[in-house]
């Protein structure tokens, strides 16, 4: 997201938020790809990119809204600088030519086709979110995962299962004997690729909020990954993000801490 940074001098140096995808894989692993979208380039650009470029200023920690952002000297003028002014022009107008990039979830967990449906229940309470992207071995997206996806597996599986008398052997100790009424649990070995819907409609994170919003509102999707110019995710898109700028934009502010659906 571009927006005013510290200010040095007369004018504010823009900054641009670090997003974040996480992509955890059946053995518990997390790979992070951090990345930012550049008003510049128009495309997503890595911190060491950034580091290296003659516009670069330095990088900012915001302790209120704890992100991290890279500054830089992109100019006052240019469409980055626009889209910013719309942004802080709280009322002023509804510009729905933003760009993805600036209102979508940036900091974004994602799973691998083999994680267990039993490990995406942990994540999604975990981290309170209702979904997430399926993403292939180059974080490319081939599916997503919903808490209604996650639900219907238990459902279906019939997961509890009532018995007369049991007698447990937990470990190879001592048998220990349950009444009737208690359930036994399996461990659910659904995985995420048996699951997931498969990915039909994703949106580069250049891709305007008026495509986004046509493309949800006509296609039925609720939820969609962002990806960059070499199709990996940096971001997911839910109905409730597109409706929460239409808030915003019209002087509804959102407490930072809020969490995202
Ligand atoms: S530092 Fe350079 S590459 Fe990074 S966002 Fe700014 S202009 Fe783009």
């Amino acid at each position: 997201m571009t927006s005013p940074g510290p200010i040095h001098g007369e004018h504010p140096i823009p900054q641009h938020t670090i997003r974040s995808a996480r992509v955890v894989g059946d053995d518990g692993e997390e790979s992070v790809l951090a990345t930012v979208y550049c008003p510049v380039k128009e495309r997503s650009t890595t911190v060491p990119e950034c580091e290296s470029c003659h516009r670069f200023h330095a990088l900012h920690f915001d302790a209120t809204a704890r992100t991290t952002s890279v500054l830089c000297h992109t100019g006052p003028a240019g469409r980055g600088a626009e889209r910013a002014d719309v942004l802080r022009g709280v009322g002023k107008s509804l510009d729905p030519e933003t760009p993805l990039a600036d209102i979508m979830t940036r900091d974004v967990i994602c799973v691998r086709p083999e994680v267990t449906v039993d490990e995406i229940a942990t994540l999604l309470v975990r981290h309170g979110i209702s979904g997430m992207p399926v993403v292939d071995a180059e974080g490319k997206p081939v599916g997503m995962v919903s808490r209604a996806d996650v639900l219907r597996a238990a459902q279906e599986r019939g997961d509890t299962e009532e018995s007369e008398r049991l007698t447990l052997r937990p470990d190879d100790v001592a048998p220990l004997d349950i009444e009737q009424g208690f359930h036994v649990y399996e461990p659910v070995k659904t995985a995420a690729r048996d699951v997931m819907t498969p990915v039909v409609v994703q949106l580069h994170e250049s891709a305007s909020i008026r495509q986004a919003a046509s493309l949800m509102a006509y296609e039925g999707v609720h939820r969609l990954p962002v990806t960059s110019d070499d199709g990996k995710v940096v971001g997911i898109l839910s109905s409730l993000d597109v409706l929460r700028w239409f808030g915003r934009s019209c002087g509804y502010l959102i407490p930072p801490a809020r969490k995202r659906a």
